[in-house]
C-alpha cells in the first residue's frame, strides 16, 4: 500500500489526462508490460533522447558526391553516367561476387555492355584523339564502375588506358589505322606489358626483357608479371631494352605468336576479377612492322603512366563512394539495442571519416583531372592524387568493413571486395613510396630514388 501511494505522488495526472487524449493509456500498459527489458530499456533511451533515436521520416539516401562535383559536368555526361550506373548496378553488381570468387573476368558481359553504352567514344573521338573533357569525363566514369567495383574499372583502364595511350602515343598512323578503329569499339582487347617478376617499381631503365633486331624481324626474351587481361587479350604492348642501344622499346606482340606465352596469376587476394598474366617470351619473333616507332626512350613510357596514374586516382575515389553509400546503407537498416546502428554516436563518426576522406579525395580529382585536360598536369600531380586517394581509400574500406562487423568480411554485403581491392589500388602504377618519391623530388628539389 505504502508503495503504491508513493507511485501515486510520482504521477502528475494533468498529464496523464492529456495523454488519454491521444492513446490508448489501458492499451499502452498492456503493451508495454509484455516488453522484454531489453527492448523496454531501449524504448525509454529513446523517449528520454526525445524520440531523436526514431529515424525523422524516411533517412536520406546514401550520396557519396556530398559536394555535387557532379556539378562540374554538362547535363549530356551526367546522363552518360547515368546509363553507366544502371549498367552497373543492374548488370555488373548481381554477377560480380560470382566472377571475383572464380578468379575470372566477365568479359563478355562487360565488353557489350561498354559496346552498347558507346564508352570509349566518351573519351577518344574516331580518330583517337581524346575529346576536349577527355580526362574529367573519363575521371568520373572510372569512379562511376569502381562505385560498385574495382576490378570492372581496371580492366576498362588497361584497355582503354594503358593499352590505348601507348598506341595513342607510339604507333605510326598505319598502326592507328590497323587498331584504333577496332580498340575503340572493343573489338579487339589490348594489354599493357612493362613489369616483369624481377622488375617492379625500378622499370625506368632497369628492364631485364631484352630486344635484338634481326634485319626486319626483332627477337625478344624476358618475362611481365602482374599483365592485367593478358590472358585474353588480342595484343600486349611489350616493354623490352634494346640490346643495341640499351633504350626502351615497344612492340605490339599479337596472341598466338610463336615464343609467347601467357599464365595466369592464381590466388590473388584483390581484384580478382581481373585477369593477370605472367608472360614468357622465348625468342619471340616480331616484324619491325610491330614496333611501336614513337617509343624510342623511357619518357614516352612515363607519359603514359602519368596519364593513366591519374585513373587510378580515380578509382580510388569511386572506391570510397561504393564503400561509404553500402556502409551507410546498412547503418540505416541494421539493427542492435532496439535501435538502427546509424543512430549511434560511433557509428555516426565512421560514417563522417569515410565521407570527409571520399569528399578529399574526389575534389583533388577533379582538379587533377581540369589540369589533365587543360594541358598542366605534371608527373607530380599524378602522383600526389594517387597517393592521397589510396592512403584515404585505405582508410575509408577498413571503416566501412567494421561498419558492418561480421557482415563486412561477406561478399555478399558488398564491401569486402573493395577491401581487398584497395590493397591492389595501393600498390599498382606507382607504389605509394615511389609516387611520394616522385612528389619529394618535385616539391623539394632533391631527387631521394636510390
Ligand atoms: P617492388 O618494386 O618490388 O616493390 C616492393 C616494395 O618496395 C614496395 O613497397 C615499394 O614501394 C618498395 N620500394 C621499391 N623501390 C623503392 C624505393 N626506391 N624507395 C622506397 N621504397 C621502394 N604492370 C604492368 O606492366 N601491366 C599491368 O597491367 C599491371 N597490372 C597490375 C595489376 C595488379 C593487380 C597488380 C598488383 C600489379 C599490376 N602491375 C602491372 C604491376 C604494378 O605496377 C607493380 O606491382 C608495381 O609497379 C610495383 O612493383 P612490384 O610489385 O614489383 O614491387
Amino acid at each position: 500500500m505504502g508503495k503504491m501511494m508513493e507511485l501515486a505522488k510520482k504521477v502528475d495526472l494533468a498529464k496523464v489526462m492529456k495523454l488519454a487524449e491521444t492513446v490508448d493509456l489501458g492499451e499502452v500498459m498492456t503493451a508495454v508490460a509484455a516488453m522484454p527489458p531489453d527492448k523496454l530499456k531501449a524504448m525509454m533511451v529513446a523517449l528520454k533522447s526525445g524520440g531523436d533515436a526514431a529515424p525523422q521520416g524516411e533517412p536520406p539516401a546514401p550520396n557519396g558526391d556530398f559536394y555535387g562535383f557532379a556539378d562540374v559536368l554538362t547535363d549530356e555526361e551526367r546522363a552518360v553516367l547515368a546509363r553507366v550506373r544502371t549498367f552497373m548496378e543492374e548488370t555488373v553488381r548481381p554477377n560480380i561476387n560470382a566472377a571475383w570468387q572464380a578468379d575470372t573476368t566477365p568479359r563478355e558481359m562487360l565488353v557489350k555492355g561498354f559496346q552498347d553504352l558507346g564508352l570509349i567514344g566518351f573519351i577518344f573521338n574516331e580518330d583517337g584523339m581524346r575529346t576536349p573533357r577527355a580526362s574529367l569525363r573519363e575521371g568520373f566514369l572510372t569512379a562511376e564502375m569502381a562505385r560498385v567495383d574495382v576490378s570492372t574499372a581496371t580492366f576498362f583502364g588497361v584497355h582503354a588506358g594503358l593499352a590505348l595511350w601507348s598506341v595513342v602515343l607510339g604507333a605510326s598512323d598505319e598502326q592507328k589505322a590497323e587498331w584504333l578503329p577496332r580498340m575503340l569499339s572493343m573489338e579487339v582487347i589490348g594489354a599493357f606489358g612493362l613489369t616483369e617478376k624481377y622488375v617492379g617499381s625500378g622499370a625506368a631503365g632497369g628492364l631485364r626483357t631484352k630486344c635484338r633486331r634481326e634485319g626486319d624481324t626483332w627477337v625478344i626474351d624476358g618475362e611481365k608479371k602482374w599483365i592485367g587481361n593478358a590472358t585474353f587479350a588480342d595484343f600486349v604492348v611489350i616493354y623490352a631494352r634494346d640490346e643495341a642501344d640499351q633504350k626502351t622499346k615497344a612492340f605490339i606482340v599479337r596472341k598466338g605468336t610463336p615464343g609467347f606465352s601467357v599464365e595466369k596469376i592464381e590466388g590473388k587476394t584483390a581484384l580478382r576479377a581481373v585477369e593477370n598474366g605472367a608472360i614468357t617470351l622465348d625468342g619471340c619473333r616480331v616484324p619491325e612492322s610491330d614496333r611501336l616507332p614513337k617509343v624510342t626512350e623511357w619518357r614516352v613510357v612515363a607519359d603514359i603512366l602519368r596519364a593513366t596514374r591519374a585513373g587510378v586516382a580515380w578509382q580510388g575515389v569511386g572506391c570510397q563512394i561504393g564503400a561509404y553509400e553500402t556502409a551507410l546503407a546498412y547503418t540505416q537498416t541494421r539493427r542492435q539495442f532496439g535501435r538502427p546502428i546509424a543512430s549511434f554516436q560511433m557509428m555516426q563518426d565512421k560514417l563522417v571519416h569515410m565521407l570527409g576522406n571520399t569528399t578529399a579525395s574526389f575534389g583533388m580529382c577533379v582538379r587533377l583531372s581540369q589540369m589533365q585536360d587543360a594541358g598542366t598536369m605534371e608527373d607530380e600531380h599524378a602522383s600526389l592524387a594517387k597517393v592521397f586517394t589510396a592512403a584515404r581509400c585505405r582508410e575509408t574500406v577498413a571503416l566501412a568493413r567494421e561498419t558492418l562487423g561480421g557482415n563486412g568480411i561477406l561478399l555478399e554485403h558488398h564491401v569486402a571486395r573493395f577491401f581487398a581491392d584497395t590493397e591492389a589500388i595501393y600498390s599498382y602504377e606507382g607504389t605509394n613510396e615511389i609516387n611520394t618519391l616522385v612528389v619529394g623530388r618535385a616539391i623539394t628539389g632533391h631527387s631521394a630514388f636510390v
